[in-house]
């Protein structure tokens, strides 16, 4: 069996997507269950892009060391510099760096000839590989770029020190079999190509990125790259989980297996889920809610004489288990610890009498509580200690069918001074979400706005996203709390604090 190595970009192409931005907690809190789930390469993040984006790789960095830790750098010195600062304390500091190659990118983006694309991509490698021990090389929009020119590049790159060269699909436009030929022609053309892993890196414009990247599998391709729940610019990047479990399911085909831990697939995509805002289809491979639901009356009583008969994938293969009661409030101090531990929740153990004393408090309010619940409570608490640059203290609705909805809202600003404001709407929403805008004094316009409950019952906890534009920027928020018009209030406070701290700490654009 050969062995795939998988790259996973959720916090650097799949933070792309429109709409998402992780903070530092987050993104750590993502991290270490990537780490869990074994891939091997964790992409950190572009660390010249911003503060925020270098403070979140190098502690990623530094923290993870059950796989390599890797960020992405443009071929300019700065970027590397940046790179190796944020990288330095990893368990194998990895650079992933790239450049343009197709004649659309040279001609219109960096107005360089293929002489000087190939002159700066060597310069760059051999000054990273000055200070990095593994250099990964990108051919960025690769798919549409000349044959022989690819190979020549990828020749003169090897030989200055890349140890990995990546293949993008940028723009999700090959198809499985041309991309299979390019990697087919790089080893039949590139003379030192066995000096090196071949990665594939695939988006799903087309809906072929799993199949894409497993006909780069087939054509040589040692290293998969993808996030989780393919989530990216776009319609997205290859799904890791579909690809490692499709693999797991048709070893017998492609003779190949990844280190991943499926076992972690259910838990990983629920807490990516969550924590961007992007819902999972239900009828998506793999993790969709109904992926594993037999409706017809012909599968079922196939299913249940013997499963094999429509059941190719079973949901314990992917950590799939039934949600049932696990704690109440009678439960202890030390089940409760326990039960964390189980579910993969790290808290560290002077938090452990703080949110217990959460626990409790929901406890008594609620009568059952679910892995969910207690999932999403003690991220609600880790995520609390984010900056905050506005704190919910009070709100008060009122509605009924014949009156006008009025909302009374109660902030603590910036500098803990103290923010009252009232305002009508149409509805109680609109009525609590003019309020809070009035509170803030800018302009918000509201995109999306989706409510869940954690689990099921009339006391389920409510999950709110929302996605607006604040001052000019688009951004999500979520909000947890047992009502929905508290749970409401707190997702445009969350969106609007992502949009002051990410103007703090500013972005610049990159692609890849
Ligand atoms: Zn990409």
């Amino acid at each position: 069996m050969r062995k795939i190595n998988i790259f996973d970009t959720t916090l650097r192409d799949g933070e792309q997507s429109a709409g998402v931005n992780l903070n530092f907690t987050e993104k750590l809190e993502i991290a270490r269950q990537l780490e869990r789930l074994n891939v091997d390469i964790i992409e950190a993040g572009f660390p010249a892009a911003s503060k925020g984006d270098f403070a979140s790789v190098a502690e990623i960095a530094r923290e993870i060391k059950g796989c390599s830790v890797t960020g992405l750098a443009r071929s300019v010195l700065t970027d590397i510099d940046a790179a190796w600062e944020a990288l330095k304390h990893g368990a194998e500091p990895r650079l992933h760096l790239f450049i343009a190659t197709s004649p659309i990118h040279r001609i219109h983006k960096l107005k360089q000839t293929k002489e000087e694309v190939i002159e700066t991509a060597v310069r760059t490698v051999q000054y990273a590989a000055a200070k990095f021990p593994v250099i990964q090389w990108s051919a960025e929009d690769a798919c549409r770029t000349e044959l022989d020119f690819l190979a020549e590049i990828v020749e003169e790159v090897i030989k200055a020190g890349a140890k990995v060269i990546n293949i993008p699909d940028t723009v999700g436009y090959i198809s499985p079999q041309e991309y299979g030929n390019i990697f087919t022609y790089l080893r039949e053309h590139v003379p030192s190509i066995n000096k090196i892993e071949l990665s594939a890196h695939c988006h799903d414009d087309l809906g072929m990125s799993i199949a894409n990247s497993l006909a780069a599998v087939s054509a040589g391709a040692s290293q998969v790259e993808g996030t989780i729940n393919g989530i990216g610019e776009r319609a997205g990047n290859a799904a890791l989980e579909e690809f490692a479990v499709a693999l797991h399911i048709r070893k017998d085909f492609y003779e190949a297996e990844t280190r991943m831990n499926l076992k972690e697939i259910s838990r990983t995509s629920s807490l990516v889920s969550k924590l961007t805002g992007m819902a999972v289809p239900a009828n998506k491979a793999v993790v969709g809610r109904n992926a594993f639901a037999h409706e017809s009356g012909i599968h079922q009583d196939g299913v249940l004489k013997e499963k094999t008969t429509y059941e190719i994938i079973s949901p314990e293969l992917v950590g799939l288990q039934n949600n049932t009661m696990v704690l109440g409030k009678h439960s202890g101090r030390h089940a409760f610890r326990n039960r964390l531990n189980e579910i993969g929740l790290s808290v560290p153990e002077n938090e452990i009498n703080h949110l217990f004393t959460v626990f409790k408090e929901l406890a008594d309010r609620k009568k059952e509580m679910t892995d969910d619940d207690l999932a999403a409570i003690i991220l609600e608490e880790k995520l609390s200690k984010e900056q905050q640059y506005y704190r919910l203290d009070s709100i008060q609705v009122q509605y009924g069918t014949n009156q006008v909805p009025t909302a009374t809202v109660t902030l603590s600003g910036c500098q803990n001074e103290r923010i009252q404001e009232a305002s009508t709407g149409s509805g109680s929403i609109e009525a609590l979400y003019n309020t809070l805008e009035k509170c803030m004094d800018e302009t918000a316009s509201l995109l999306d706005y989706r409510i869940q409950s954690v689990g099921a019952g009339r006391d389920a906890l409510a999950q709110v996203y929302v996605k607006l534009v604040f001052g000019g920027i688009e951004t999500s928020g979520r909000g947890l709390a047992q009502d929905v018009l508290e749970a409401s209030a707190k997702a445009y406070i969350n969106a609007v604090n992502r949009v002051l701290y990410m103007e703090e700490t500013k972005k610049i654009a990159v692609t890849g």
